[in-house]
């Protein structure tokens, strides 16, 4: 996400034509709006997109009881505009309930681009008062992300992804939390709910959406997933959060990047896309999880996190980095 995504027409308060700057007005109280949300035909201005973003997250948080009183929950914070938006967010829809946030960010170890986010992690931890834990691959696995890759068949997203989850749920248990929060969107949830479709892999995709807690696993939430990407990044704008916007250098090799072009070619043709794909997909899971049984997991012989077969992936994929 850029800045010059937030300046398309979709985000301003002022359309231009010649000298002329036609206003565009809330929807709600008549001030100037700040963005214009074709998919649900509202214009907001700014108080009320901000109160109309944090109503939105607590009602997917409660109506998925994602959090219970009492419960202290890891938040995986990478100093990227979603995980920072969504501490903030979570820090305030949950200031009146008892319930402990913990910040963990994960140094995957990438050149010229992680030193940068996990400083605006360190800031925004900082800023909130919230105790802040970091967790490295090197420290954890021995490698750094950037020695993993070179002349491997394995694309980069695949370490990175095993490897974060994996220490993400280590550090969870470490912490004794109850849960682990992570920024995923909108955006990212149609993604990978249409990469499975393309792949035609019903099992990845209904394990996509877990029902059940399973052993060993510390169960992951993700309130923001009905939120778009570009109103995440308005969120941490008019808040004034600093967040790093630049790109992984890896993020360009992956299918998703693809199917992230084709999905905002379809929304800002026809809006809306991104919700229905998410809500299709809710549809299929409810009448169809009953015949994707869910797995028993094992612990990893090598590490003890849990497992389908005998190794854990991180392991399986640290066994092949050593040969
Ligand atoms: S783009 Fe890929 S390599 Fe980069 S941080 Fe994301 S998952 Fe990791
Ligand atoms: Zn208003
Ligand atoms: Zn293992």
């Amino acid at each position: 996400m850029t800045e010059g995504g937030l300046r398309g027409n979709r985000y301003e308060s002022a359309h231009h034509k010649g000298t002329k700057t036609q206003r565009t007005i809330c929807t709600k109280c008549g001030e100037r709006a700040i963005i214009s949300q074709r998919y649900s035909g509202q214009h907001l201005c700014r108080d009320h997109f901000v109160q109309d973003f944090e109503r939105r997250v607590a009602d997917t948080v409660q109506k998925n009881n994602m959090v219970r009183d009492g419960e202290r929950i890891s938040v995986a914070v990478s100093g990227g505009k979603d995980s920072t938006a969504l501490l903030f967010c979570l820090r305030r829809i949950l200031a009146k309930r008892d319930v402990e946030l913990v910040a963990v960010t994960v140094d995957e170890g990438i050149a010229g681009y992680r030193d940068d986010t996990i400083e605006a992690a360190k800031a925004i931890a900082q800023q909130l008062g919230i105790e802040q834990h970091i967790v490295s691959f090197r420290e954890e696995y021995g490698y750094e992300l950037d020695e993993m890759v070179p002349g491997k068949k394995v694309a980069p997203c695949t370490y990175c992804g095993v490897f974060r989850k994996s220490a993400l749920n280590q550090a969870a248990k470490r912490l004794g939390t109850d849960k682990v929060a992570t920024g995923h969107n909108l955006d990212d949830e149609a993604q990978t709910i249409m990469m499975n479709y393309l792949k035609g892999d019903i099992e990845r995709l209904m394990r996509f959406r877990p029902w059940r807690a399973q052993r060993g696993l510390v169960p992951r939430i993700k309130p923001l997933r009905e939120m778009p990407e570009k109103e995440i990044a308005l969120y941490c704008m008019v808040n004034e959060v600093f967040t790093e916007s630049r790109e992984c250098p890896y993020a360009q090799l992956s299918l998703r990047a693809d199917v992230r072009d084709m999905l905002n070619t379809l929304e800002s043709q026809f809006p809306g896309t991104k919700h229905s794909t998410l809500q299709g997909f809710e549809k299929i899971v409810a009448r169809a999880q009953g015949s994707y049984a869910q797995m028993e997991l094992a612990a990893c012989k090598e590490c003890g996190e849990p497992c389908v077969k005998v190794l854990c992936k991180a392991c399986e994929l640290l066994e092949s980095l050593k040969n």
